[in-house]
């Protein structure tokens, strides 16, 4: 079993959702067993806090971030799903999701506050709209997919927008799921469940964290996080045009540089991964047959 996670530079666009439909129908048409975790389209989280902003502010112009948000999921699915069955229910499925959050945000509105506890619910959206479009978009292509919402397996505490993980009931959930659930799992990344069924989230950038979480639940062969550059770089390639891509390193080496910086990996990741000594790859979604790697 191989966890791969796509981040939101890898899908923020329609055109580049078909990219990693490509790569998937690839690993499936090679038999291999993997599970596939979900970020939020790109931008989409910033976009859901500043619109939770403004609804606690009393700015109505919340209303029309929230239609952007609907709209840009909206297009997403014509975009990606053909007129057959998939797409009506899809579209339906994500209209009902979505009236929830214009709710919310309409409390948000009306009690000027938004709360860190409301603000992880309102961020879910992100997720569970993303990762339940791009399972149906693998299903239309042939994979036998299952959207699998992560707070059914993720465990934490209450420490809301940055919650800690509860390992031993998160590996047992994440084992008790994929045990009776033999289709591939799309899964949402970043977002967890508490006690009482409350929505907590891992952090920013939290994905990441998310599929190290599943690899050690299932002790996978491989996590690859699949991303917009050609693995960790000597620095951020954003600021350091000469940065280049260092081949290998220990998973120390890798979380000394998260932990500086080096945002490419959420810092938190490292550790399940080295745990059960599970090697991470760094992949480009644009330039696919790269493979840069981390530490074994
Ligand atoms: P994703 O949306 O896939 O999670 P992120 O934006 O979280 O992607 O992380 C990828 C970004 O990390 C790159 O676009 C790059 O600008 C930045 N980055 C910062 N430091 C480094 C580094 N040392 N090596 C590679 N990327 C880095
Ligand atoms: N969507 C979340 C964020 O923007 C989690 C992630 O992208 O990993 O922080
Ligand atoms: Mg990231």
């Amino acid at each position: 079993m191989k966890v791969l996670k796509f981040g939101g530079s890898s899908v923020g666009h329609p055109d580049r959702i078909r990219g990693i439909v490509d790569i998937l129908k690839r690993y499936y048409a090679a038999g291999d067993h993997f599970t596939v975790v979900f970020s939020a389209f790109g931008g989409v989280t910033d976009q859901l806090i500043e619109m939770s902003q403004l609804a606690a502010q009393g700015n109505d112009r919340y209303g029309q971030l929230f239609e952007e948000f609907s709209d840009r999921h909206q297009s997403a699915i014509t975009a990606l799903l053909d007129g057959t069955g998939g797409y009506t229910e899809t579209s339906q499925q994500l209209r009902r999701s979505h009236e929830v959050l214009k709710n919310l945000l309409y409390g948000i509105f009306l009690v000027r506050e938004a709360s860190p506890r409301t603000m992880d619910y309102v961020l879910s959206f992100g997720e569970r709209s993303s990762a339940y479009i791009i399972s149906q978009a693998l299903q239309q292509a042939g994979i036998p997919t299952e959207f699998l919402d992560a707070r059914r397996v993720v465990k934490t505490d209450k420490t809301f927008g940055n919650a800690k993980v509860n390992f031993e009931k998160t590996y047992q959930k994440i084992q008790e799921h994929f045990t009776q659930h033999p289709k591939v799992q799309v899964v949402t990344g970043f977002i967890a469940s508490a006690k009482g069924g409350l929505t907590t989230t891992l952090g920013r950038g939290g994905s990441d964290y998310t599929a190290s979480l599943l690899a050690a639940g299932l002790d996978a062969t491989a996590i690859e996080i699949w991303t917009d550059v050609n693995g960790v770089l000597t620095a951020d390639p954003r600021r350091v045009k000469k940065a280049f891509t260092i081949p290998t390193m220990t998973y120390a080496e890798a979380m000394e540089m998260s932990h500086f910086g080096a945002k490419v990996i959420y810092p938190p990741t490292l550790m399940p991964a080295l745990q059960r000594r599970i090697p991470l790859y760094i992949k480009n979604t644009f330039a696919p047959e790269f493979g840069g790697y981390q530490g074994q």
